[in-house]
């Protein structure tokens, strides 16, 4: 097996027992990424030096002791998460040449267990949209079909894990940016109970939905990072004082008698057919092993997506008010200081940042703040409940992450409404809160992978990882790779 296609799990052993060094698997890594970056297109940056400069001081502690989680492993980071000393750019003009004074709070955990950044991946511009297309640096592909996206807005870390241009990743999920890209790239991506996992240092999109989580190749892989990310941070007052269990603990215990709920909103026109068969069958493989099914309605979901995009796009427009040429970020000349603010937003902000700031500020402004973003706060409400219903009588729900599988480039970026319904079936799981993993679940005749969206009850993470393992040890999708 070559290095890159590691697992954490398999990589941390073999450099504990002495069987590679961290200095090896990260130049195995780059040279791969050397390979294939110019084709897939990941990385924002890329951090050479600090890497292999990292990777001599985990030699250094594997002399000491080899406790460290991570010792040794490369991970890539999206690029909406600062890293001190190095650029995050949310890949946006108007952060080009940011430089983080300070290290986010998953980052600094990371780095305490011994990880090795190797770049900061792709993202559409400060994490909205739903393929990569948004991004001021250039596209990233899927690596299963070049012509086609990886998904977004976390595209570049399911891409680089996808094509092994990493160990894992993390990304960040505000309407599915971590489990829609996932589920296009054939990866695992995992969205934690809202206050889970610090913000602290996230570049902040919408803030009552924004949560960080881990892409990776397998589910104990997503279990082991989430047991360090997870956590009461005092520098983000919404991260829950809540213990964290050991998330690998349950994982290969039975999953006999554990409800299964199907909602029948999700089985609906415009599912893509392939896509239903595949996830239907995952339904009739997690029964064999023991689970039951039960039919379920979470009667909102129709409202969810107008909802969402009132909600994400007036958090959104208070939250990007900071970028006026004064602190930090790109400053455009300008002939006093409100035409140096215009300016700056105007050669800052791509098309669809500015699109949202639009928005949202129409639906918080006087007048119109009871009509939008008060009925829209009304209707998550109703969409929460939904969920705290529903999950009083099943375990956990299973849906398909999105309703068709990757599509073209290119194919959506005219139609803004058909590019927000890809995330119909994610979306919800932010406004209600609660924790969804994507896991892979079969591939298209066109050999496109297909995502299992398991969704559990707050702060219940360790469910939804359970199944989600059971089903991975009972099926072989996860071992496929792209042919690049
Ligand atoms: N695609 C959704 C949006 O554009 C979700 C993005 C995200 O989760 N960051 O808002």
């Amino acid at each position: 097996m070559e290095l890159y296609s590691l697992s954490i799990d398999e990589a941390r052993s073999a450099i504990v027992k002495g069987e590679i060094s961290p200095q090896e698997l990260v130049i195995a890594l780059f040279e791969r990424i050397d390979a294939l970056e110019e084709r897939v297109g990941a990385y924002v940056s890329l951090a050479r030096e600090n890497a292999l400069r990292q990777a001599r001081q985990a030699e250094d502690d594997l002399k000491g002791n080899a406790e460290k989680a991570l010792v040794g492993i490369p991970l890539a980071i999206k690029d909406n998460i600062c890293t001190e000393g190095i650029k995050t750019t949310c890949s946006s003009k108007i952060l080009e040449n940011f430089i983080p004074p300070y290290e986010s709070a998953v980052t600094q955990r990371l780095k305490e267990e011994g990880y090795i950044l190797i770049g900061k991946t792709n993202l559409d511009e400060f994490a909205m949209g739903s393929s990569t297309e948004n991004s001021a640096f250039g596209l990233t592909k899927n690596p299963w079909d070049f012509e086609r996206v990886p998904g977004g807005s976390s595209g570049g870390s399911a891409a680089a894990v996808a094509s092994d241009e990493c160990i894992a990743a993390l990304g960040s999920d505000t309407g599915g940016s971590i489990r829609q890209p996932a589920a296009f790239c054939g990866v695992v991506g995992l969205k934690p109970t809202y206050g889970r996992v610090s913000r602290y240092g996230l570049v902040a999109f919408a803030s009552s939905l924004d949560q960080i989580g881990p892409i990776t190749k397998n589910v104990r892989d997503s279990a082991i990072l989430m047991n360090i990310i997870s956590g009461h941070d005092l520098y983000d007052s919404t991260s829950a004082d809540m213990p964290v269990p050991d998330f690998t603990s349950n994982l290969g215990q039975e999953i006999k008698g554990l409800k299964i709920g199907i909602p029948k909103e999700y089985f609906i026109e415009g599912l893509d057919k392939e896509v239903e068969d595949s996830v239907k069958e995952a339904i009739k493989k997690l029964e064999s092993l023991g689970a039951i099914p039960v039919e379920i309605s979470l009667p909102h979901t129709e409202y969810a997506v107008a909802a969402y995009y009132i909600l994400a796009t007036s958090e959104a427009s208070s939250n990007l008010a900071r970028y006026d040429g004064v602190k930090y970020g790109l400053r455009a000349d300008g002939e006093d200081l409100i035409d140096m603010y215009m300016r700056t937003r105007d050669e800052g902000f791509g098309a669809e940042v500015k699109r949202r700031i639009i928005l949202g500020t129409y639906a918080l402004s006087s007048g119109y703040y009871n009509a939008y973003y008060k009925k829209a706060q009304q209707v998550r409400t109703l969409i929460k409940e939904d969920f705290e219903k529903a999950l009083e009588n099943v375990d956990v729900i299973v849906t398909p992450t999105t309703p068709t599988p990757a599509f073209r480039i290119g194919e959506k970026t005219d139609d803004p409404l058909q590019m927000y319904l890809t995330d119909i079936f994610t979306l919800s799981v932010n406004l209600a809160g609660v924790p969804g993993i994507s896991i892979p679940c079969g591939f298209t005749a066109r050999n496109l992978p297909v995502g299992l969206q398991i969704i559990g009850k707050h702060f219940d993470e360790e469910s939804i990882l359970k199944i989600a393992y059971a089903y991975e040890q009972a099926t072989d999708w996860h071992k496929r790779k792209p042919n690049i």
